[in-house]
């Protein structure tokens, strides 16, 4: 089956069931000679049908899909379930524990590091792990990510598709039974470090999306995202259970070009004035950023280079030069049906 690891797990991928467990990876240091950090992980296996990979924690700042995973597994009876279900809900437990973006052990984003190194830091022997063992028996997989501390999103789903054709027409079905207002398709696989770049190179159906953020736990966006997770389980024939339709149809937008992001040319406090979901036009001010320790300098106007709707603002106040300020997407011309 898998590639040589260093990390280990006791838990049966084969076995029917719900094994509720870990992977352990080595973590050899003064406190603990023979040390592991365990990483929790929980298959549910039931009759025959695809397996399917859930995560969330990669970012260890984004709570929804903690949330949500967590509860999945406390609550769903292997006979509900046509295949598999391999979930880990708190990927970079490092930093999931610390409520930080990044691990508090080696300081390691684990979602710019796959497919990892097996004889990497902490963070890319969980890549490898994850990469190696978890998606090489995968057939889907699916990373609940959200801003984070640093952002606030208007949650979306996202289907991850390597380019037009069958494969990425089944990935957009999926991503609109998630039933999320707005749906991204990210087209194209780049050396980005991401498990979700990973996972398409490797021919897996990828889905995600930014769920929440403003590194709080908002009930109305864990809402969205159990059903939304519920209706891509069901969608797949994974889980037994209805597909519950969202208020309106799911918008498919475009972002991830380098003009779709509004960065911070100063250091200082931000100021939006636009608010998420809000249409802006190309070139439009879309804040200020104030220096209030010197405080007769003007405050310097933020510009859009592209117009669209506001899809993300940062939820901080201070910024220094380069930090995200803002994240704009526009409809997809694309015909991904
Ligand atoms: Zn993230």
């Amino acid at each position: 089956m898998a590639a040589w690891t260093r990390s280990w797990s006791r838990v049966d991928f084969d076995k029917p069931g719900k094994q509720v467990g870990a992977f352990n990876v080595g973590h050899s240091v003064h406190r603990s000679a023979y040390g592991v950090v365990p990483v929790p992980m929980t298959v549910i296996k039931n009759g025959s049908g695809p397996t399917v990979l859930l995560m969330a924690g990669n970012h260890g700042d984004e709570y929804e899909g903690q949330v949500v995973l967590a509860r999945l597994i406390r609550t769903l009876e292997p006979a509900r379930v046509q295949g598999r279900l391999i979930v880990v809900p708190c990927a970079n437990t490092p930093a999931a524990r610390a409520g930080t973006r990044t691990s508090a052990i080696d300081g390691g984003n684990l979602n710019r590091v796959f497919p990892g190194r097996i004889d990497g830091t902490l963070t890319e022997q969980i890549a490898h792990y994850i990469a190696e063992v978890l998606m090489e028996q995968s057939d889907v997989f699916v990373d609940l990510h959200s801003g984070g501390s640093s952002l606030e999103y208007m949650p979306y789903a996202m289907a991850h598709v390597a380019g037009p054709g069958p494969e990425a027409r089944a990935t957009v079905a999926a991503m609109m039974a998630m039933a999320y207002p707005h749906g991204i398709v990210s087209s194209g696989v780049t050396q980005s470090g991401t498990a979700g770049d990973t996972a398409v190179a490797r021919g897996l159906m990828t889905l995600g999306g930014e769920f929440g953020g403003r590194g709080v736990v908002e009930p109305a966006h864990v809402r969205l995202l159990q059903r939304g997770v519920d209706n891509l389980l069901a969608h797949l024939g994974v889980v037994e259970g209805p597909i519950v339709p969202g208020d309106v149809p799911t918008r498919v937008v475009l972002s991830g070009t380098t003009d779709s992001f509004v960065f911070a040319d100063t250091a200082g406090l931000f100021e939006p004035t636009c608010g998420l979901g809000e249409p802006i036009a190309t070139g439009s001010m879309v804040g200020w950023i104030h220096v209030p320790e010197d405080p007769l300098r003007p405050p310097v106007a933020q510009h859009a280079a592209m117009g669209g709707t506001v899809m993300a603002r940062r939820a901080m106040g201070r910024c220094e030069p380069g930090d995200c300020l803002l994240e704009i997407a526009r409809d997809d011309a694309t015909d991904w049906t």
